[in-house]
């Protein structure tokens, strides 16, 4: 899109507008744009070394607004396919390996009566409900494409308990800092991202809004980052989604974030 809303000032830029600011002024209203036509969270994007020109765009646009131009079938590319569509009526259990083979069984509701989930009374035939595995990718793609998932009852199982998706899943926006450390799957936009200044360097994704909450990716996991989600430079994840199972906690200096010691516990899923 051409220009984008930052909510700081309530102002609409157009590239060149955006970019007459000062880098600090850049560094912190790029953390704070919407589509100005349907509100979709924004983007700015600097121009990379391999050419291509520093953009704005917003990740999804409503299904009405046509400010994603001609790219917004690409955009909307981020569909679901059959395969990714998690059903209503199925438990989740998380698949935390990487790329593992997927399986899932059927099991008789009643028999999982150690998740507390009872029998139906009256007579009626049991009903089957499905237990499926689930990768974390295929869980990001249906919060993002999905306000039906992100509202949804059913139940996901993980290590700390069974959970409702819809208590389960937190978009940054509503992340708390957690004094019980209890564990969520913390997701949603990345505005922009950063090393730190130490050495071996941690990799910072920013999430952006008022919160000021970022994922610390820990400096030993970078290099597996990486690998598992390549990018030519840090600015490829301006626009990307990641979805983190973690605790919220808040630095000396007031700063929220949510740190990743294991590699298995976050995906990302970047602009098409
Ligand atoms: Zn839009």
């Amino acid at each position: 899109m051409d220009v984008a809303l930052c909510t700081i000032n309530n102002t609409v830029y157009d590239i060149a507008g955006f970019e007459a600011l000062s880098p600090k002024c850049i560094g912190v209203m790029r953390r704070n744009l919407l589509c100005p036509r349907c509100m979709g969270p924004g983007f700015y994007r600097k121009a990379a070394r391999s050419g291509q020109a520093s953009c704005f765009g917003a990740r999804p646009h409503a299904e009405f607004c046509d400010m994603g131009g001609p790219q917004s079938a690409t955009n909307r590319g981020d569909t679901l396919d059959q395969d990714d569509v998690v059903n209503r009526g199925e438990r989740i259990e998380v698949d935390f390996a990487f790329g593992a083979p997927l399986h899932h069984h059927a099991v008789e509701e009643g028999a999982g009566a150690a998740y507390g989930v009872g029998r139906q009374s009256g007579g009626q035939a049991a009903q089957r409900t499905q237990t499926r595995h689930r990768r974390l990718s295929t869980l990001l793609k249906n919060l993002i494409l999905s306000e039906d998932f992100r509202r949804s009852e059913q139940l996901i199982s993980v290590e700390s308990g069974l959970f409702k998706v819809r208590d389960f899943f937190v978009p940054f926006a509503q992340a708390e800092v957690d004094e019980l450390e209890r564990m969520r799957g913390y997701w949603g936009l990345i505005s922009d991202a950063a090393q730190s200044g130490d050495q071996p360097p941690s990799l910072w994704l920013n999430t952006g809004g008022r919160q000021d909450l970022s994922v610390v990716v820990d400096s030993s996991l970078v290099d597996d980052f990486t690998q598992r989600f390549p990018i030519h430079e840090l600015e490829d994840l301006a626009g990307a989604y990641v979805l983190v199972f973690g605790c919220v906690r808040v630095s000396k200096n007031a700063k929220k974030y949510i740190a990743v010691h294991d590699i298995s516990r976050i995906t990302l899923n970047k602009t098409p």
